[in-house]
């Protein structure tokens, strides 16, 4: 999960949500939720602490309590790149009346580590103070996993059968190799066979400063993530007798050129609408030329001042920027080989290798070798569904009380959604989590979700399930 929309607070405003009474009584489901919440985040599911599958059989316990048979649980282990992990799938079989193919709802089970020592309070329990619940997993993505589990138990509970199948598809690696999702994701192409994909773990509601709700964002399409290494390569010799090639000075002439090479500008209509959308929000010559841009996105001055905001850049093109640096084995020898990192995230749509051949062309040096690290999965922009659009507004409405703004955006890219949206299924992300950016502290220090937020979201998921597999 990622922020987005940080510099728009306050500008789609909407009339203050009545606030909560702090001591009232909590519901069967908000008190169910919150004790997996609690429950969840004990478990410390980082790489290297062994601990998803524990978390699996606590989360198979409580289905199967509520009546979910064995037939329709489904946990596979996985090796994360040396890494122990495990991958849980549920299966909320329908009557098939509705004659709809099923609905897949992700999750990711595992978390960046914490480090109990340099938080204010144990990551590892949640603590509930000043009208936040922390911990990690607070919000990414231990909510969408509680939210997501209490609502299938809530609904077998109260007898309803869905009119086609609903999946959960929880992975256990989503932070690191996502060797669970890439499998979770052959397997549903395989044996599920969905109309389309819901994600929990991106999107949400942009709360203003004095926590007004200002818009409903959804995660529509993410940038490709790959990493270049440019290195090269030289005889060397002793640095007391300088040639005039050098591995360093070669590479260091070739990430210049890197620096000031610009992408072309992309827009598609989800680029497009996002920004006309951002620009009605946003005063002054930015949200001028994000509108100017929305029309017409080969305005050239409306480009070129866009690129100048490091937030939203990447939403217009391409980016590739230096992140590594090694050289040279010592002080008093010439470099035999130089080599740079240089992160790239790629528009939808306009391919690794294309950009590899733009940035070997910019660079126009053939000594140079250009090598892309591991597999990059390469994913097409997923279209909001009338069908989806309607159940969430109707979920928005639900908990605001009102209409809400739905904003769909393009990520730059790190969810399970993508590998769905890579094998062609339709997939978007639409937490029912709320925040203000500056209380987003995923993979940061004392994550933390606003109390009133997590209980307004627990029917969400509710609403849009009864919606989309309704009789
Ligand atoms: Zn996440």
């Amino acid at each position: 999960m990622r922020p987005v929309l940080s510099i728009a607070a306050g500008a789609l405003a909407l009339a203050a949500v009545p606030s909560q009474a702090q001591e009232r009584e909590l519901t069967e489901h908000e008190q169910r939720v919150r004790d997996i919440y609690r429950d969840v985040i004990a478990f410390r599911t980082a790489r290297g602490h062994g601990q998803v599958d524990d978390m699996v059989a606590y989360l198979t316990g409580r289905l199967s309590e509520a009546g979910f048979a064995n037939e329709d649980i489904l946990v596979t282990d996985y090796d994360s790149e040396g890494d122990p992990t495990q991958g849980l799938v549920v299966r909320y079989s329908g009557d098939g009346s509705s004659g709809e193919k099923p609905i897949v709802l992700l999750a990711h089970m595992d978390i960046v580590d914490a480090l109990p020592e340099d938080w204010d309070r144990d990551p590892f329990t949640l603590v509930e103070e000043d009208g936040y619940f922390f911990g990690r997993g607070t919000m990414d993505n231990k909510y969408g996993v509680a939210n997501l589990t209490g609502t299938f138990i809530r609904l077998k509970e109260e007898g309803w059968t869905p009119s086609r199948d609903l999946y959960l598809v929880f992975s256990g690696d989503e932070e690191t190799g996502m060797v669970s999702t890439r499998a979770q994701a052959k397997w549903v192409a395989e044996n599920v066979g969905p109309a389309f994909v819901l994600n929990s773990d991106a999107g949400g509601v942009g709360l203003t400063d004095d926590y007004q709700p200002m818009a409903q964002r959804v995660q529509a399409a993410e940038k490709t993530y790959v990493t270049f290494d440019m290195t090269v390569t030289n005889p060397g010799g002793h640095s007391s007798r300088p040639r005039a090639d050098n591995a360093i000075y070669e590479l260091a002439d070739a990430l210049q050129k890197v620096r000031g090479y610009e992408f072309p500008a992309r827009a598609t209509p989800l680029t497009r609408s996002y920004l006309g959308a951002l620009g009605q929000a946003i005063p002054g010559p930015m949200g001028e030329a994000m509108k100017s841009f929305a029309t017409n996105p080969e305005d050239e001055e409306a480009i070129a001042l866009i690129r100048t905001h490091p937030e939203f850049h990447g939403t217009i093109a391409t980016t590739c920027v230096a992140t590594m640096l090694e050289a040279g084995p010592a002080e008093n020898a010439l470099p035999q080989s130089a080599t740079a990192a240089v992160n790239c995230r790629v528009f939808p749509g306009e391919g690794v290798e294309l950009t590899k051949q733009r940035l070997a062309d910019a660079i126009g040096n053939p000594d140079v070798a250009i090598v892309a690290r591991g597999e990059p999965t390469e994913s097409p922009e997923s279209t909001l569904r009338d069908d989806v659009r309607a159940a969430l507004a109707k979920s928005l409405e639900a908990r605001y009380g009102r209409a809400i703004p739905i904003i769909p955006y393009m990520e730059s890219g790190g969810t399970d959604g993508m590998h769905y949206r890579a094998l062609g299924y339709n997939t978007v992300a639409i937490s029912a989590g709320a925040s203000r950016p500056q209380d987003v502290y995923a993979h940061g220090l004392n994550e933390r979700m606003r109390v009133d937020a997590f209980y307004a979201g627990l029917d969400h998921w509710t609403v849009l399930l009864k919606e989309l597999a309704g009789s």
